[in-house]
Parts: structure tokens; sequence; C-alpha cells
């Protein structure tokens, strides 16, 4: 499977990693958009979280979980922080294979949005 993010899990291609677990791993974004961007991605290649089944809810509990951990280490949890899942063309999905972004150490804008929506 041609999958960027399996071949980081591989070490296929290199990260830098700043946690894992028997069930996921987080590492730096390359192209980072916050102080803090870090990735979290299941060791279980799911494509988009269209694909999410049932008897994967714990492991995306688990993601998110995850998230929050990394925040508290980094220390900004109580300031805050994004956590967003992209999903497909119109969610600017570019990898596929699930990944939560964890986003901190600044404030976020809202809507993260560039376009106003048509009311026409
Ligand atoms: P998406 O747009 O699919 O929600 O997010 C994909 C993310 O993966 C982007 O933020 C992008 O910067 C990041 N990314 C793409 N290629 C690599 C890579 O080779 N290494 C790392 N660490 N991040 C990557
Ligand atoms: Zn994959």
């Amino acid at each position: 499977m041609d999958c960027l993010f399996c071949k980081i899990l591989n070490q296929e291609i290199p990260a830098q990693i700043v946690y894992e677990d028997d069930k996921v791993i987080a590492f730096n974004d390359i192209n980072p958009e916050a102080p803090t961007h870090v990735l979290i991605i299941p060791r279980k290649h799911i494509a988009t979280i269209n694909d999410i089944e049932a008897q994967d809810c714990e492991l995306v509990g688990h993601m998110v979980a995850t998230a929050a951990k990394i925040a508290k280490q980094a220390g900004f949890a109580d300031d805050g922080y994004r956590t967003v899942f992209n999903c497909n063309e119109d969610g600017g999905q570019t990898v596929y294979h699930i990944h939560l972004h964890l986003l901190g150490g600044k404030p976020m804008g809202w809507p993260p949005y560039q376009e106003k929506l048509k009311t026409a």
C-alpha cells in the first residue's frame, strides 16, 4: 500500500516522533501552522474518517485523548488548542490515512476557512 503515513509508521520515511504506544504514534507536521503542530495517527490504516467502523471508536477516542496528553505535556492545555480531522477533498485532506491535527501555542482564529458562504 502506497501510504505516506504507513511509511512513517514502518520507519521507511523519517519523522520527529513525539509520542508512541501500541495503538498510535504522534509526530511533528513537516509544515507547521502553529508553534506546536503534531499529527496523531493510528497504527491501523484507515483512509478517511468516513471509513471508521464501530470497532474503531475506542481507537479514535484514544487519538483524541493522546492529543490532550500531548497538549498537557507541551504546557498549553489550559490556554487551549485546536484539534482537526480533515475529510476528503472539501475538508482539505491530502494524506489518506486518518490523522488528528493538534495545533497549539498561539490563539487560533475561527472560522478556519477564508471564503464566505454564498447566501444568494
Ligand atoms: P491533511 O491535509 O491531510 O489534513 O494533513 C496532512 C498533513 O501532513 C499536512 O499538514 C502536511 O504538512 C503533513 N505532511 C505531509 N507530508 C508529510 C511528511 O512527509 N512528514 C510529515 N511529518 N508531515 C507531512
Ligand atoms: Zn496508511
